[in-house]
């Protein structure tokens, strides 16, 4: 599949059917596997053969979409999750535990942060936040002894800072660890984090992948370039024997290329559980057919609406890395040539309370607690899920008591803009 452009990619990897067997990838809808003996099964249990036994661990339909994005990505394995928080839970816990330490971009989705700096630190893993933009010695003095990776976002939900995925990836490889990315917003379509150092990349697929808001899924994927022998105090879970495996040694069995989502897959969906369903890696997959196609689209109408805002006497900013001027622009250009996303941010003049006024009076634009899929729809966070913080507190954690979070859908883009116009004309 090397040799296709990521527009065919999308269409045809991660499935080739035989002779006379189903065009479509097929839905397993089966909790488990039929075996002749049970030597047969039990050299799956030992991880000595390849083969499905149940769903908790791995379905075939899961293993062709996660094959689908593993292509896109440019990387070697890669497993779907039930969400897109369960990726990024397991690609830190598949290499982090109880004592070690992880740098994080300080501009990540709010239920990331939650999950490291709550649920996770209660498990006993530490994180330093830094900002996307911090300095080369602000960066550096975050890694400690038992730092363990890096992890960021290629553009940040919801504040939409680019992250100079270059320079994370180089401070993590000087301390020795690998650089995690969550590239939901700008998929593989518009930046593929690998190609620029990344290590993991993971996915909230409940985003564009799948497009439609049709199901929550995540995925990750492994680059296979991160050489984890070479530490092998560091990542004792893959270069030492597991126990629980009859003392398999990861990266000796399965290679750099197949090591780390082995481990994820044997050991954290077999504990821990949060598979995709089949039916959803279906609707996935579906997605993922149109994605090259869509994601042109979002990012020709979030380009013009933000153009349109920026002009507008009632706004009072806005952000959005297509926009000249934008403190991202430039590392828009290096990371997302093509395009970012389809997702703008802008604050009305009035405050929360223009901003109120302006969001009731929208009519193609939906209020939802979701964004990047073909509705466009938009929320207003000081008013949903920050409306327990007062305007200190709003501008303390980074989101502007006037911040609108607007998510430009597959509609035409005139008849967005004429949404926006009329419901600013009330205020
Ligand atoms: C939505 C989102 C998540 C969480 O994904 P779920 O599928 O909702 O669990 C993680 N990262 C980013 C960037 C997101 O937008």
């Amino acid at each position: 599949m090397k040799d296709y452009k990521i527009g065919t990619k999308c269409i045809q990897a991660g499935y080739t059917p035989k002779n006379g067997e189903p065009r479509q990838i097929p839905i397993y809808q089966s909790t488990t596997f039929k075996y002749d003996t049970s030597e047969e099964m039990g050299k799956l249990f030992d991880l000595e053969a390849s083969g499905y036994f149940y769903s908790r661990l791995q379905n075939p339909t899961n293993d062709c979409v996660a094959a689908r994005i593993a292509a896109l990505e440019g990387g070697t394995a890669a497993m779907l999750t039930s969400s897109g928080q369960a990726a990024s839970f397991y690609s830190v816990f598949n290499i982090a535990s109880c004592g070690d330490h992880v740098v994080s971009s300080s501009a990540i989705y709010g239920g990331t942060f939650n999950l490291f700096a709550v649920t996770m630190k209660r498990m006993g893993i530490d994180f330093t936040f830094v900002a996307p933009d911090c300095t080369d010695e602000e960066l550096e003095a975050a890694f400690r002894p038992n730092t363990k990776a890096v992890f960021g976002e290629t553009i940040a939900n919801p504040a939409l800072d680019v992250l100079d995925i270059e320079r994370f990836a180089n401070a993590a490889h000087e301390h020795g660890v690998p650089l995690i990315i969550d590239n939901t917003f700008a998929t593989p379509i518009n930046c593929r984090p690998i190609e620029w150092g990344a290590d993991i990349v993971t996915h909230s697929t409940t985003k564009y992948m799948d497009g439609h808001a049709s199901g929550v899924g995540g995925c990750i994927v492994d680059s296979g370039k991160f050489d984890w022998t070479k530490y092998p105090d560091k990542f004792p879970g893959l270069c030492t024997p597991d126990d629980s495996y009859h003392g398999v040694t990861y990266t000796e069995r399965f290679g750099l290329e197949g090591a780390y989502i082995t481990k994820a897959t044997a050991q954290l969906m077999r504990d821990l559980g949060s598979i995709q369903a089949p039916q959803n890696a279906y609707l996935i997959n579906l997605g993922l057919e149109s994605l090259q196609v869509r994601m042109a689209r979002h990012c020709e109408n979030a380009q013009a609406v933000a153009e349109y805002v920026k002009e507008h006497e009632k706004i009072a900013w806005v952000r959005y890395c297509g926009l000249e001027g934008d403190k991202n622009y430039e590392l828009g250009q290096k990371y997302l040539p093509n395009g970012s996303c389809g997702v703008i941010s802008f604050g009305v003049k009035g405050g929360r309370l223009a901003a109120e006024k302006f969001m009731k009076n929208l009519k193609l634009a939906s209020i939802e607690t979701h964004v990047a899929d073909s509705k466009t729809c938009c929320l207003h966070p000081a008013n949903a899920t920050h409306r327990q913080m007062n305007d200190d507190e709003l501008r303390a954690a980074g989101v502007a008591p006037d911040l609108i979070r607007f998510s430009c859908g597959l509609e035409e883009k005139e008849d967005i803009i004429a949404d926006i116009a009329q419901a600013l004309e009330t205020i």
